[in-house]
C-alpha cells in the first residue's frame, strides 16, 4: 500500500512537470530557468552578523548560496542594564534618571562627563525659584532643571563657573508634560515667571523630546560664567507646544524639528492700551546679546533649524536679531526652514482691517551688517497668506534686530542649496512685498 502511494506521487510530478514543460510559452527552456532557480525559496546562508547594543540595532546579513540575492535583518536593541549603580548602564555607561527630582539631586559634574545622560520627566508644574548669587540668578515661577548651589553636592553650572568643552554634556529631557503657570507676557523684555531655568554647565547640548510643553515657556540659563556663555545646542524633537516660546535663545543652535504648535493667544491682562492678543507668536526667539562688559564676544543663536514642524496660529513664527556680530565673531548666521505646514487662519481678537498680521515667518536681522544664508523648501502655508515677512528700514535705519537688510553675502537657497527668489509681504502691510535674493 505504500510503495503504490508513493509511486502515484512520483507518476504525478512527472506528468504535472511534463505539463509545465509543454505549455511554456518561452520554448523549451526548462521550467526551473524560467522561474528562477530559487522558486522554492532562498538558500539563506549567514554572510555576517552584528551584535545589537543598548544603543544601536545589530544586522544579520544572509547571502542566498544558489542566486546571490542578500537580505538583512535588523535585530532589536537590547535593553540598557543597571549593576551597583542604578543609574548607569552597564553597557554604554550612559546616564538614565527616571524622574527630574532624580536628575536635580543626584547627578554631579563628574559622573556626567561625555555621557548622555536622559531624564524621563513625568508630569511637572511650576513652582517658585529663588536663586541669587552676585545679581545673577532668576527669581519667580519657572521649572528648575539642575540645583542651586548651597547643598551637600555641587551645582553643575554657577556663577564664575568655567564653562564646559563643546561636546562634554549632553542632556535629554524626554517623555512628560511642562505645565508653565504664565498664561502670557507684557513685551519678549518682561517674560517673568515663564521660564524653563537650566542651571548645567555652559555649552552643554540639551534635546527635549516628546515633551508637552503647556501655556508660556521661555529658557533661562546662568550666563555669568567665566568666559560668559551660552549652551551649545537646544532641540526640540516631536514637541507639542499648546502655548508660546518667548525669549532669548540660551544656545548658539536652535532646532525644532517634528513639533506641533496649536493655536494660543498672549493672556497677558495689560492695564494699557495694547491688545496683547497681538504678541501671540507660537515662537519670538532672538539672538542673545553678549556680557554687558561687551567683552569676551558671545552671542546665542547662530544657528536656526525649523524643519518638519505643524504650526496652528494667527501669528508669525519670530526669529529675530539674526547675524548679531557676526562680522566680529566671524559667522554667518544659518536658517535652514523646510517642511513646514503653517495654518495661519486662526482669529485673533487684536485684528484689525487695516494691518495684515497673518504671516507664517518674520525674519528680523540685528543690523545692516548681519547676513545670513537661508534654505528654504517644501513650506506650505494657506493660500494667499505669505511665507515670510519683516520689517523695511527707512534709510537712516541701519541696526534694530526686527528688519530685513540687503547685506552683501546674504544666500537665499533651496534645499540643494541652489539660490533662489523668494517675496516677501512687508509686516503689517496688505499688499506691499520686497524680494529676498541672494547678494
Ligand atoms: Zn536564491
Ligand atoms: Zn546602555
Amino acid at each position: 500500500m505504500k510503495r503504490q502511494i508513493k509511486l502515484f506521487a512520483v507518476l504525478a510530478i512527472v506528468l504535472a512537470a511534463g505539463a509545465s514543460c509543454n505549455n511554456n510559452p518561452l520554448g523549451d527552456l526548462p521550467l526551473w530557468v524560467v522561474l528562477g532557480p530559487c522558486y522554492a525559496g532562498h538558500t539563506w546562508e549567514l554572510e555576517s552578523h552584528k551584535e545589537p547594543t543598548c544603543m544601536e540595532t545589530g544586522e544579520d546579513v544572509y547571502v542566498c548560496s544558489v542566486c546571490g540575492k542578500e537580505k538583512t535583518d535588523i535585530l532589536a536593541k537590547i535593553p540598557h542594564a543597571f549593576g551597583d549603580d542604578p543609574n548607569e548602564c552597564i553597557y554604554c555607561h550612559n546616564l538614565f534618571y527616571s524622574s527630574l527630582d532624580e536628575f536635580n539631586e543626584k547627578v554631579t559634574l563628574e559622573n556626567a562627563k561625555g555621557k548622555i545622560v536622559e531624564v524621563a520627566l513625568g508630569n511637572l508644574d511650576y513652582s517658585d525659584i529663588e536663586y541669587e548669587e552676585h545679581n545673577s540668578g532668576y527669581k519667580g515661577n519657572g521649572l528648575l532643571i539642575g540645583r542651586l548651589p548651597g547643598g551637600d553636592i555641587e551645582p553643575l553650572n554657577r556663577y564664575n563657573a568655567e564653562p564646559a568643552e563643546k561636546g562634554e554634556y549632553t542632556f535629554i529631557f524626554k517623555d512628560g508634560t511642562i505645565n508653565s503657570s504664565s498664561n502670557g507676557y507684557s513685551s519678549i523684555d518682561n517674560i517673568n515667571g515663564s521660564v524653563i531655568y537650566m542651571l548645567i554647565p555652559g555649552n552643554s547640548s540639551v534635546t527635549f523630546e516628546n515633551v508637552v510643553f503647556n501655556n508660556v515657556v521661555s529658557f533661562g540659563i546662568q550666563n555669568y560664567t567665566s568666559p560668559w556663555s551660552y549652551l551649545d545646542s537646544i532641540r526640540f524633537e516631536n514637541c507639542i507646544f499648546n502655548g508660546l516660546v518667548v525669549g532669548y535663545s540660551p544656545a548658539d543652535n536652535l532646532v525644532f524639528n517634528g513639533c506641533t504648535f496649536n493655536e494660543y493667544l498672549n493672556g497677558y491682562q495689560d492695564v494699557g492700551t495694547f491688545n496683547s492678543s497681538n504678541n501671540s507668536n507660537p515662537i519670538w526667539m532672538r539672538s542673545g546679546k553678549p556680557s554687558y562688559s561687551g567683552e569676551p564676544l558671545v552671542v546665542s543663536m547662530k544657528t536656526v533649524v525649523f524643519t518638519n514642524n505643524t504650526v496652528t496660529s494667527s501669528r508669525p513664527v519670530k526669529f529675530e536679531r539674526i547675524g548679531q556680530l557676526s562680522e566680529a565673531l566671524g559667522y554667518t548666521a544659518t536658517l535652514t526652514i523646510l517642511d513646514n505646514q503653517f495654518d495661519m487662519s486662526c482669529s485673533n481678537d487684536a485684528d484689525v482691517s487695516e494691518e495684515e498680521k497673518h504671516m507664517a515667518l518674520f525674519l528680523g536681522q540685528q543690523d545692516n551688517t548681519s547676513k545670513f544664508i537661508l534654505y528654504d523648501d517644501g513650506n506650505k502655508v494657506n493660500d494667499g497668506i505669505p511665507m515670510y515677512t519683516s520689517m523695511l528700514p527707512d534709510s537712516d535705519t541701519t541696526s534694530g534686530g526686527t528688519y530685513y537688510f540687503e547685506v552683501l553675502g546674504t544666500r537665499i537657497l533651496d534645499r540643494n542649496g541652489n539660490p533662489k527668489e523668494i517675496t516677501a509681504r512687508v509686516w503689517k502691510s496688505l499688499s506691499e512685498e520686497f524680494v529676498m535674493r541672494s547678494l
